[in-house]
């Protein structure tokens, strides 16, 4: 049954068979924008954990056998798929996450060029004969999938998250159990569907919802699974990949971040206005690598954000599927809080807070976009990452100074800067600690790119064919002809 705007019924897919939880359990699906239950999600018990990885085992060796030309032609469908749904798809996921539903089909589209672009790369993924030092030696390396993949998934962009996991597991011929978000499930079972449709072997997907807790702590201990992927918090990126550590299993770990944006007197100011608003407040600002800490050099610090501002109170602010709007809800109830108590935390301690003069309804998760400004450095916003609708302003003189600044906290994934000097942008290149810096745009995140954190952001990458390399392990076989 394809899902539009009737009651949601998401099931878990175990063994390539939609089917509820044996139990009955369910989970309340809510719309953020208006609090109302717009679904249900069948919730797991162990038994279909355990009925999942059993079937993955088996999905796996039937993904594996098969060539790798095979395997991109099935996810090249499923990637075609998804485009011609797009539509429809996005309209599920706008209602479930509150996006803008142009915002929701660019992800879709974004996510079936990631599906794309893995097929096609685990169609090079080379094995390599190495010269021996003895005569009749044959000495290969060879580069094999790793095996059962449990995936864990954030709701902020509910189908390109699993889509980045999906497409480097499944190019190396890795087999997947997806836990996919309990807010915003409706969506990954949509992708799901699509590679269910395009002909991957049962079991070679598998998708489960529940306490994420006990099915973390269930899939990454089980025998049958072999790497664990996680995008999410750094706490919670923690306590799994220290549960990995104790399997000595392989960790995919994509966490939170505080982006520094430093914006120099030489910049294109409008063009810096105009982008730096866009990636700011894209999906109410719940993306890991939006800007967060705007370091203006103070020459040009008023203007920069007289300009911004402007550009705030032109958001419209509503449901994500109504026409012309720009920015939606939160996800749920818990992050309007966490908001709220960072900017009142920052009120308290002397910050000047500026809220866009746009309207914003009454009901739902929404909440005002935001600047902090005149922050000190003991302010929560200050070390914890707001993931919403919030900009920090602070201005700096010296370059050395925006560059201490922007290294100081432990989280290390994107990092931008707006210059027109060529030194200027080489240097912040070299000296900004990141695993990401974009200079005068925000061209992150394409799939043939590195896409991954350093320090407290995590490590691994989920882009480009490294992404694929990780699902794989090298083995050497060397023979001697008798
Ligand atoms: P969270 O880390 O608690 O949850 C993120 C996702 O991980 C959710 O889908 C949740 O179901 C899952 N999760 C939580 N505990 C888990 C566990 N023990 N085992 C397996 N999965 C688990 O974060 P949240 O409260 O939903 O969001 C708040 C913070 O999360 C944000 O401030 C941000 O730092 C971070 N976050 C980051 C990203 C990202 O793209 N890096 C995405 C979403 C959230």
């Amino acid at each position: 049954m394809r899902m539009s705007d009737e009651f949601l019924n998401v099931q878990l897919l175990i063994s390539g068979t939609w089917q509820d939880a044996a139990d009955g359990r369910t989970l309340p699906l809510l719309d953020p924008a208006t609090g109302e239950t717009i679904g249900k999600i069948a919730h797991a018990s162990k038994k279909e954990l355990a009925l999942a990885a059993e079937g993955a085992a088996k999905g796996f060796d039937a993904w594996r056998t098969l060539t790798a030309w095979d395997r991109f032609v099935i996810m090249r469908r499923a990637a075609n798929l998804l485009r011609e749904r797009a539509q429809s798809i996005g309209r599920i996921m706008s209602r479930e996450q509150g996006k803008p539903l142009e915002q929701a089909i660019i992800e879709i589209q974004g996510a079936a060029n990631v599906i794309e672009y893995f097929g096609e790369e685990g169609r090079r993924l080379n094995d390599v004969l190495v010269p021996p030092r003895a005569p009749n030696v044959e000495q290969r390396v060879l580069h094999r999938p790793v095996g059962v993949v449990a995936a864990f998934t954030p709701w902020n962009f509910p189908i390109n998250q699993i889509a980045r996991k999906l497409g480097a597991a499944l190019g190396a011929g890795c087999a997947v159990i997806v836990k996919a978000p309990e807010d915003t499930p409706a969506s990954p079972a949509e992708l799901i569907r699509a590679f269910l449709d395009a002909g991957v072997p049962a079991g070679t997907v598998s998708l489960v919802y529940g306490e994420p807790a006990e099915i973390s702590e269930y899939l990454i201990a089980h025998p049958v699974v072999r790497k664990i992927s996680f995008t999410g918090s750094t706490p919670v990126g923690k306590h799994l990949a220290a549960l990995a550590g104790a399997q000595m299993k392989p960790v995919t770990m994509e966490l939170g971040g505080h982006a520094p944006v430093i914006v120099c007197a030489d910049a294109d100011l409008d063009k810096a206005a105009e982008r730096l608003c866009a990636a700011k407040f894209r999906n109410a600002g719940q993306v890991c690598i939006a800007p967060t800490r705007f370091l203006l050099e103070q020459s040009i610090a008023p203007t920069f954000v007289e300009k911004f501002k402007a550009r705030m109170n032109a958001l419209k602010v509503g449901r994500g599927v109504d026409e012309g709007v720009t920015m939606g809800p939160l996800v749920n109830q818990r992050r309007v809080k966490a908001l709220h108590d960072l900017v009142e935390d920052a009120r308290a301690k002397g910050a000047t807070i500026w809220q866009a003069e746009t309207a914003i309804p009454n009901e739902g998760c929404f909440f005002a976009p935001t600047l902090i400004l005149n922050p000190t450095l003991d302010m929560r916003v200050m070390q914890e990452e707001p993931f919403g609708p919030l900009a920090i302003v602070a201005d700096f003189t010296s370059l050395s100074d925006a560059v201490a600044e922007a290294n100081r906290l432990p989280y290390g994934l994107a990092a931008y800067a707006y210059t027109s000097n060529e030194r200027t942008q080489r240097l912040l290149g070299e000296k900004v600690e990141a695993g990401m810096v974009a200079i005068n745009h925000h061209g992150i995140g394409v799939p043939e790119v590195p896409f991954g954190g350093i320090k407290d952001s995590g490590y691994g990458t989920e882009g480009g064919p490294e992404a694929l390399r990780a699902h794989t392990y090298i083995k050497f076989v060397s023979s001697e002809q008798a």
